[in-house]
């Protein structure tokens, strides 16, 4: 290891990746896998059967290049996000990794600065790095929380040109509310700031919160960063896509790589949209899971955060490392996120949330 850091350090890497460490939440092979809030529900035998039949289509062309605008595709996503949008204003790429990696690369990049409020997702720092773009941690309140004046507040006095608001966030799991984002976007008005919102969770909100996509309208700048990799239980398959004014999807064409999206990959996404029905429904399942295990963390004397999310973050623990390896003992597997005190768990089946929070009440009891 220390040798192949010697001839990392060797090589001619830009000044501000030196020191880095790439992203890497453990891939372990355990019974129980709740660290990186996948849908831990199989794909519904139905979307199965639709994704073979389409990308087995679809192999038979693949000596030719996929279709460039994935028209298609676009057009299934502006049906499914529903609020007026149409094929113009969708964008897709492979995971919402990229889509935000692509609006760096448009709106970021050297002499340009990203705001986002931490703790948030551990992507957005690497992001920055990779498109050289000045990365600030804005700050949040106590207990996670963001109000729009104290938002606002540090968008008028860092001046970014670019904001990630990720909601629900992770890894705290809460949804901001409307008045977040329409305060940091109008608060971005003087100096032209690119607002992302990464609503990578949304479809697990409680219902009644609302989506940002619903203040789209009239505002050119704004962006609502969606995936399949969550409640359409495509991890796997890496698309992730936007929604915004039609020009946002001209500038990010200037970036992409020409054909960037694979035709399997198109077919997959396809197939998945179209049979929604049975993935929503695992969504509710999941959903029934998540607040299982709030209350039954609550019971056990933890203290569980409000989540519209696939996962749970929770404190209450004088050593969570100590409950992380207790819990791994156990074959469960759950996340670090490097906040004292806490840990975050995804909601899986059934069978495994039963296992984690059985786990949990005898880590409990016996400390
Ligand atoms: C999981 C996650 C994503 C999804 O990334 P993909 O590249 O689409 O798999 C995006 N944002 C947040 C906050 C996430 O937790």
């Amino acid at each position: 290891m220390t040798q192949n850091l010697d001839r990392l350090n060797a090589l001619p890497l830009r000044d501000n990746l030196r020191g880095k460490s790439p992203y890497g939440a453990p891939q372990l092979d355990v019974a129980v896998a709740l660290n990186t809030n996948e849908n831990t529900h199989p794909v519904p035998e139905d979307v199965h059967a639709a994704i073979v039949r389409e990308v087995t289509e679809a192999a038979r062309t693949l000596n030719r290049y996929p279709d460039r605008e994935f028209t298609a595709l676009r057009e299934e996503l502006a049906r499914y996000l529903g609020h007026g949008l149409g094929a113009e204003h969708l964008w897709a790429a492979n995971g919402s990794n990229e889509i935000l990696q692509q609006l760096l690369q448009a709106f970021g990049g050297p002499g340009r600065s990203l705001l986002t409020f931490v703790p948030t997702y551990s992507m957005y720092p690497l992001l920055a790095s990779g498109t050289d773009t000045t990365f600030i941690a804005g700050e949040r309140a106590a207990g996670f929380g963001l109000s729009a004046r104290s938002a606002a507040e540090q968008v008028r006095r860092h001046g970014p040109d670019v904001v990630f608001l990720c909601s629900p966030n992770n890894p705290t799991g809460t949804a901001l509310d409307a008045d977040v984002v329409t305060a940091v976007y109008e608060a971005g008005e003087e100096f032209n700031t690119v607002v992302v919102v990464d609503e990578a969770y949304a479809e697990f909100s409680h219902t009644g919160t609302p989506s940002a996509l619903g203040l789209l309208e009239g505002r050119p700048r704004l962006v609502v960063s969606r995936t399949m990799s969550k409640a359409f239980a495509l991890a796997g398959a890496r698309l992730g896509y936007f929604a915004a004014a039609p020009e946002v999807a001209d500038a990010v064409r200037l970036v992409r790589l020409p054909y960037h999206l694979s035709a399997v990959t198109q077919a997959t996404a396809l197939a998945a949209l179209r049979h929604s029905g049975s993935l929503l429904a695992n969504v509710e399942d999941i959903k029934v899971q998540r607040d299982r295990i709030v209350d039954e963390l609550t019971r056990l004397g933890l203290e569980p955060a409000e989540s519209d999310s696939n996962f749970v973050f929770f404190g209450g623990m004088e050593d969570s490392r100590a409950v992380w390896e207790a819990l791994l003992a156990d074959g469960v597997l759950v996340r670090d996120v490097g906040i004292p005190g806490h840990l975050r768990v995804t909601a899986g089946t059934e069978e495994e949330t039963t296992a984690f929070l059985t786990a949990m009440e005898r880590i409990v009891s016996a400390g």
